[in-house]
């Protein structure tokens, strides 16, 4: 997976699911292939804001479940997003370099990988 992409993961049945799972959580089937949801929009289904963050990540921290629908298919995610959001708004993933502070996280550094995405509001 390289850091522009967003992927949902899909099996021989057509089941989406993200992120990838070794099988496909709806019929167990290997998940062989995949679909950029990067440069489509979602639905926000219900967001939360987190007030007690771990170190390293922005506090608060806005989160929304987004719907993507792919077809006649739709596949959830889970992500920050870059402002508030309402039920029902239109999101688009932004690719974000620093998901976190790599320099005040207790880990090793070189072992995570600090990009991901965000959604944005659009208008
Ligand atoms: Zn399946």
């Amino acid at each position: 997976m390289t850091d522009d992409e967003l992927l949902a993961h899909e099996c021989p049945n057509s089941h989406l699911s993200y992120p990838a799972h070794a099988r496909c959580p709806e019929c167990g089937q290997e998940q062989t292939e995949t679909v950029d949801l990067s440069a489509q929009t979602a639905e926000v289904i219900t967001w939360t804001s987190v007030g007690a963050s771990p170190t390293g990540v922005r506090e608060p921290n806005p989160l929304a479940i987004v719907e993507f629908t792919v077809g006649e298919r739709t596949v959830r995610a889970l992500g920050g997003t870059t402002a508030d959001v309402d039920v029902g708004d239109t999101v688009e993933p932004v690719f974000v370099e620093q998901l976190r502070d790599p320099d005040v996280s207790i880990r090793a550094t070189e072992s995570q990988s600090w990009s991901g995405y965000r959604f944005a509001p659009v208008e």
